[in-house]
């Protein structure tokens, strides 16, 4: 029997789309959550639209664009230098503790609805270098949740543990290897699917996906 409510955290990218379908499977109904902090690319929040459309899920979009007050930027640090704002891959808004806001957002949205589970993407073996994506965040996230709202939340983390090869191989078993390949968008310069094939997002994608072809074909 199918357990109860999800929110799912979603970017419309491999990872949350791969959960998505994770949760399609265990969930009697699912909504999805998005946040707007400005992406590079609004193809993103196109992208995640789109997803949850085809597959007939709920798409909460919360605006986040209050992280654009707080990301460091020329304005408020002397250091930086006025330019693009892109530096290394991360988005200019990015701001530590990003994943502590949208994962409490998640919690707020998931008491609204009246969910019980909330499913994230994070993964610490990828290690990306962002503490609050790690499995001890997560969980000590989730006892506050539900402290602050007196509830009994599940956050869920399915890819915590898995490499990037392991996610494909995931998304195969979900049977949504070629949808999470040609319907979503990981790439820094927003080429859908496969990507530009030059950013570190797409090279981590593709080598995982090579790995894990290369060893479906051997087994
Ligand atoms: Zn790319």
């Amino acid at each position: 029997m199918k357990q109860e409510k999800a929110i799912i955290v979603f970017s419309g990218g491999q990872d949350s789309t791969t959960c998505l379908f994770w949760a399609k499977e265990r969930f009697r109904e699912i909504e999805a959550v998005t946040f707007d902090y400005g992406q590079r690319h609004s193809l993103e929040i196109e992208c995640a639209k789109a997803i949850t459309e085809e597959l007939g899920i709920k798409h909460h979009i919360l605006d986040m664009s209050l992280l654009n007050q707080l990301a460091p930027n020329a304005l408020t640090r002397e250091d930086i230098q006025v330019d693009d704002g892109e530096e290394g891959g991360l988005p200019s808004t990015f701001v530590p503790g990003r994943n502590m806001l949208f994962l409490s957002f998640a919690g707020v949205l998931a008491s609204q609805v009246g969910a019980k589970h909330i499913v994230t993407g994070v993964c610490e073996t990828d290690f990306s270098g962002y503490p609050d994506c790690r499995d001890i965040f997560v969980k000590s996230l989730n006892v506050t949740l539900n402290l602050a709202m007196d509830d009994t939340f599940v956050v869920d983390t399915p890819l915590m543990w898995l490499n990037k090869a392991q996610t494909w191989e995931l998304a195969d078993e979900l049977g949504a290897l070629e949808f999470v390949r040609e319907k979503t968008l990981t790439c820094y310069n927003g080429v859908m699917a496969d990507g530009c094939g030059e950013c570190p997002a797409c090279k981590l994608r593709q080598r995982g996906l090579d790995e894990y072809l290369s060893f479906k074909k051997e087994s």
